[in-house]
């Protein structure tokens, strides 16, 4: 069975070096924030094109920590995609502040600039741009809305490390990006890890005091603060890790590019990628008429394929308090009832790539 993503094969590549890595935290027994994790902070930094990048413990707390870096608080709306992982939203709400959910485009599948217009109230403080599936979002487009409403544009990079929106990285567009390392992701820890980029110092500082129990000075608590260090072990995996991001990327692309040429099927409809950017393929997502029969059907050749998302945020059980309905986002809601994402990680041999393409072109529908 070809797996929908395969990471044994990376760590059986380069086992030595990840070993030797884990074993330098062990010998220094430099475990928790420390050496290795601030070593990965400058790297990924350096690698990012920004001055400054926070590791944090996973994803899921770099939304929160960028939200409260901007002072985002009860009684402030920020709107976010409604087709994303929910944790998007969790940064906002965990704040006290209110995720306010915008539809996304038909044919890019990313937040539709005119959608976040029609949501702003006098309460909303910012937008959080998703690059979903590996793919830049409209960013001068939000920004341009943003701007002429002094709102703070924060980036979700979760899926797109080392994508380009008019030659520039993501993560240093934007106030502040922030990415996870989760297994899976296009940069890894062996287990939790995320990071905060960010261009002024004013926002690393905050965001280092609150990840570490609210004190710079030990035992001296200044704020109330969380416990969201990295993990130096995951600091020392990730800096291997991130030497082989711009090979595993190249990579990616080979395989999202041959797979938009070769995959003619007229059932298929793909996500739209406009020429201003440049995506890193995290997620290949097609959507067809009945999604569960064409991963039936993969699943019987030997495939895995899966959903990605098969409800969106505006209507997922911990959101309905906020009231939406069905109807409210139309093309996210098309997305999730017909997405299914293809099997596409860098290791990929070029066999199993071809049984893909050849497969989903063979497909004749329910
Ligand atoms: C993975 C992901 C997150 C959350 O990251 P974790 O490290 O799992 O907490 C947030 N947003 C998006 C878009 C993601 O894909």
């Amino acid at each position: 069975m070809l797996k929908r993503i395969d990471l044994s094969r990376d760590y059986r590549k380069h086992q030595a070096e990840y070993m030797e890595a884990v074993r330098a935290v062990c010998e220094e027994t430099a475990f928790s924030g420390g050496k290795f994790a601030d070593r990965f902070d400058e790297e990924f930094a350096g690698y990012c094109g920004v001055p400054y990048a926070a590791g944090v413990n996973n994803g899921t707390s770099a939304l929160h920590c960028a939200m409260m870096a901007l002072g985002i608080g009860e009684g402030d709306e920020v709107i976010v995609p409604a087709n994303t992982y929910i944790a998007t939203a969790w940064g906002v709400t965990y704040t006290g502040a209110v995720p306010v959910f915008a539809d996304c485009t038909a044919d890019t599948w990313e937040i539709d600039p005119a959608s976040v217009r029609k949501k702003i109230t006098e309460k909303t403080k910012a937008v959080i741009g998703v690059h979903l599936y590996g793919q830049p979002f409209a960013y001068r487009e939000i920004k341009q809305i943003a701007d002429e409403h002094g709102l703070f544009v924060v980036e979700d990079c979760a899926q797109a490390h080392g994508a380009l929106y008019e030659g520039e990285m993501v993560g240093g567009l934007g106030e502040l990006g922030c990415f996870s390392f989760y297994p899976g992701k296009n940069l890894y820890a062996f287990g939790e890890g995320g990071s905060v980029t960010c261009r002024k110092k004013e926002y690393f500082d905050a965001i280092t005091t609150i990840k570490n129990q609210g004190c710079q000075v030990r035992y001296y608590h200044d704020v109330i603060g969380y416990n969201y260090r990295l993990e130096g072990l995951q600091g020392a995996v990730l800096s291997v890790s991130l030497k082989y991001l711009p090979e595993w990327t190249k990579r990616r692309r080979e395989i999202g590019e041959r797979y938009i040429r070769e995959i003619t099927n007229p059932l298929f409809t793909m996500q739209a990628h406009p020429a201003n950017t440049s995506p890193v393929y995290h997620l290949f997502v097609v959507t067809v008429e009945n999604p569960d029969h064409l991963i039936a059907y993969m699943e019987e050749k030997g495939m895995e394929c899966n959903k990605h998302y098969p409800v969106p945020c505006h209507l997922q059980k911990a959101y309905r308090e906020l009231g939406y309905q069905r109807g409210d986002c139309p093309n996210a809601e098309y997305l999730a009832d017909h997405c299914v994402t293809l099997p596409l990680f860098p290791e990929m041999e070029e066999a199993e790539i071809q049984m893909v393409i050849d497969a989903c072109n063979a497909y004749r529908g329910a």
